[in-house]
């Protein structure tokens, strides 16, 4: 059951306060709905805690009002950043490592959230550590 609305995966507090849309193109929601699908959904049903999304899609704008890198997937719709209120990220990543949820990238991003990218059958499996 997927019970993931688009509004968390466009919602951007940096994109109300400098009035600039959010609003994904049709290939990025084709993606965003990927990353439902085989990648979030999976790892919410997983955790089975309340697991907000912290970014989701991010347009040219709004990616670099917040500091993202220039081709972050996060401009793809092909990322997330979430947090899970009583795991740390180093936990949800051993949860996620030890099931058979798909993904491209799980990053531990300063030890506050994760990051979680989804690449249709070019995921690269890769765990990595920002400090
Ligand atoms: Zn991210």
């Amino acid at each position: 059951m997927l019970n993931f609305s688009l509004s968390e995966l466009i919602f951007s507090n940096t994109a109300i306060k400098h009035n600039i849309s959010n609003m994904p193109d049709v290939q990025s929601l084709d993606n965003l709905l990927k990353l439902v699908f085989y990648c979030l959904q999976p790892i919410r049903n997983l955790i089975n805690m309340p697991m907000i999304i912290t970014s989701g899609y991010r347009s040219l704008k709004l990616n670099s009002l917040v500091g993202g890198k220039t081709n972050s997937l996060h401009l793809f719709g092909c990322a997330a950043d979430f947090k899970v209120k009583s795991l740390k990220p180093s936990q949800i990543i051993e949860i996620i490592k030890a099931s058979d949820v798909e993904f491209d990238q799980l990053i531990n991003e300063y030890d506050k959230w994760v990051h979680v990218s989804y690449l249709h059958k070019k995921n690269r499996k890769q765990v990595l550590f920002i400090k």
